[in-house]
């Protein structure tokens, strides 16, 4: 397999070639830096988001708030974060930092508020 990836690391945005099957790697062009390099390897091998969204919330004037991830959540486990932030409804007050899920569709990350509701 070959997957072409844009690195995000810096503002060059270096276009990264990657060749391999599963996590083994044979081949590794375009990057500038290691760093770049190693931001490929990870997408190549296990590509992470953070995860941003809105969830419900009661008590406040806003029916919404703003939450993401706390660190980057595995990409294939998205789709199932979203279902999983669209079935909460918090109660203020939120304060930004507070955790909303833990540990959520047991990734190891939690889901925080990303705003303040009093
Ligand atoms: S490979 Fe290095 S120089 Fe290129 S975008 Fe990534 S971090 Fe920036």
């Amino acid at each position: 397999m070959i997957k072409e990836i844009i690195c995000t690391v810096c503002p060059t945005g270096c276009n990264i070639t990657v060749e391999g099957e599963g996590k083994n790697i044979t081949k590794i062009d375009g990057f500038t830096c290691n760093r770049g390099k190693t931001y490929a390897e990870n997408e190549f091998v296990s590509p992470v988001r953070i995860l941003t969204s809105t969830a419900k919330i009661i008590g406040t004037k806003s029916p919404l708030i703003a939450v993401r991830s706390k660190t980057p959540l595995p990409k294939d486990k998205l789709f199932d974060c979203m279902e999983e932030i669209r079935k909460l409804t918090v109660k203020a007050p939120v304060h930004r930092g507070d955790v909303l899920i833990q540990n959520i569709c047991s990734t190891g990350v939690d889901i925080v508020s990303s705003g303040d509701a009093e």
